[in-house]
């Protein structure tokens, strides 16, 4: 059975900026619980970020810029948290990397999990474009879903599974 990545807070650990988590109750989460192939991370938190903590933005560019160094991601203090941003993206790859894992469900509009983001002006408004960890783990063939897009994650993992399958027949 395919492993998935979950952003910790979906699960309903106390790891968001604001010291709350985000718990989404998707029965297929459950099930993925029983199973027991879900791997979770809070990036932030792994990089050695506090609960709770200023928030932070992406400022100039998404994840993918803050990668190629054309982007920062900035705290609403004004305190550059880039370095710490891409340690925790290289912290959820890794672990992608130890359980060969294909697919996450990251929590949506985080500067780190996301596959919507803040457009870096601390106004509310959200743009296309992918959180650091997000953007790592597309650059290394993981499928990015966000928690809105469960349904569309059962459906990838069965193609995954059944892709296994075949290969085994
Ligand atoms: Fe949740 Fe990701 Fe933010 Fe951690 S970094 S609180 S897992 S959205």
């Amino acid at each position: 059975m395919e492993k998935i990545l979950i952003s910790g807070c979906l699960l309903g650990q106390k790891v968001r900026y604001h010291g709350s988590d985000a718990l989404c109750n998707h029965p297929a989460i459950a099930e993925w619980i029983k199973e027991n192939i879900i791997i979770s991370i809070c990036p932030e938190v792994s990089a050695g970020l506090p609960v709770p903590r200023p928030s932070c933005e992406i400022v100039g560019g998404d994840g993918y810029d803050v990668l190629r160094g054309i982007a920062k991601v900035i705290s609403h203090l004004k305190i550059d948290r880039t370095a710490a941003f891409i340690l925790g993206a290289n912290n959820a790859l890794n672990l992608v990397k130890k359980h060969k894992i294909k697919i996450a469900i990251l929590k949506n509009h985080s500067p780190s999990c996301g596959n919507n983001i803040y457009d870096g002006t601390y106004s509310g408004k959200i743009i296309k474009g992918f959180g650091t960890t997000a953007a790592l783990l597309q650059k290394n063939s993981v499928r990015v879903f966000n928690e809105s897009e469960i349904d569309d994650a059962v459906e990838y993992l069965k193609t995954l599974n059944a892709k296994n399958l075949s290969i085994l027949k």
